[in-house]
């Protein structure tokens, strides 16, 4: 009811204003020297619950790079590009306890594939398998999956595109690790091109708040009941999540939030919140989409208020999976 959102729209104004102090314990992201610019004083939440209900706050109407979001949905696209099989038997699926850009992990264990989709090994390697010769027609199916589920067609953002493709030494080593062991299956530089790109797709909360909704509903679009992404899939991006979305604090965030969630270094956090059937008398208790934005981060590269921000909504309404 219109009163219910009130009083939920005041808490979380609250609760925002009383995060944004803690922005100052962290810092925004100076190894793409663009996305130093962002003001680490932001902090912005949307919320969009099954029935449309939405509840939003603070700085919410900044856009930013999807960064490693990207890669829950390059997986997706890619599964259905190539079938589940076909994926896992290119990238596994468990949490490598590495930083997200961990060069170390690949030769040390020896492994027979990158540990899973959401470090940059396995997302690079991801890129390398979606079908098209050019990184422009390998992104299309993402913008197209992008575009059913936020309702228009996200842009790349140049800037940073180039900031990204003019500092990453890092992912072009590892690049050429993968090339020489034999997972990359295609042109290096188309698939680093396509990585970097897809990283530099620019979206607002709400757009996060879109695609943790739909996640959250198995991969339907709740207004017109169809399936934008097939149920399987759907229920593999949220794993990989819950078990490796938050870089090498995966562990943390689940015991503590307990809900899907992926993070990327310009500070964006999208989390999938599915149906509970306990507490009636919570909110949201049909499950929603979260996006948030805080761009200043911790020491694992989440945004730090970010993360207590949806700890306290998590812990106040429920939201825990477990
Ligand atoms: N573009 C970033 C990189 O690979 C993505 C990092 C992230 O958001 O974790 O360096």
């Amino acid at each position: 009811t219109g009163q219910t959102q009130e009083w939920l729209q005041q808490y979380v104004d609250d609760w925002v204003a009383f995060y944004r102090k803690h922005t100052s314990d962290g810092e925004v992201a100076s190894y793409i020297p663009v996305l130093q610019q962002a003001d680490p004083d932001d902090l912005g939440i949307s919320i969009i619950g099954k029935s449309g209900m939405t509840v939003r706050s603070g700085d919410t109407e900044i856009p930013f790079t999807l960064q490693s979001i990207s890669k829950v949905i390059s997986f997706i696209v890619a599964c259905m590009e190539r079938g589940v099989s076909y994926m896992l038997n290119r990238v596994d699926v468990e949490p490598s306890g590495e930083a997200f850009n961990s060069i170390m992990h690949l030769e040390m264990h020896q492994v027979e594939k990158p540990f899973n989709p959401l470090i940059n090994a396995g997302a690079i390697t991801v890129s390398s398998i979606l079908p098209g010769k050019t990184s422009d027609h390998r992104l299309e199916p993402i913008y197209l999956l992008l575009e059913q589920i936020l309702g228009y067609r996200p842009e790349l953002n140049v800037e940073v595109y180039e900031s990204e493709r003019d500092s990453s030494m890092r992912n072009r080593a590892i690049g050429y690790y993968l090339l020489e062991t034999g997972f990359l299956e295609s042109d290096l530089n188309v698939t680093l091109e396509t990585y970097f790109k897809q990283c530099s797709i620019e979206v607002t909360i709400d757009d996060l708040a879109r695609i943790g909704m739909v996640l959250a509903n198995d991969g339907m679009d709740t207004k017109t009941g169809e399936e934008i992404i097939p149920r399987q899939i759907a229920r593999i991006a949220k794993v990989l999540m819950l078990t490796c979305g938050m870089y090498d604090a995966s562990g943390k965030f689940a015991t503590y939030v307990g809900i899907p969630a992926k993070s990327g270094v310009s500070g964006g956090i999208v989390a999938a919140v599915p149906p509970r059937v306990r507490e009636e008398t919570m909110p949201f208790t049909d499950g929603c989409g979260i996006g948030v934005y805080g761009p200043a981060l911790g020491d694992k590269g989440n945004s730090i208020a970010g993360i207590r921000l949806l700890r306290h909504i998590a812990n106040q309404w429920d939201f825990s999976i477990f």
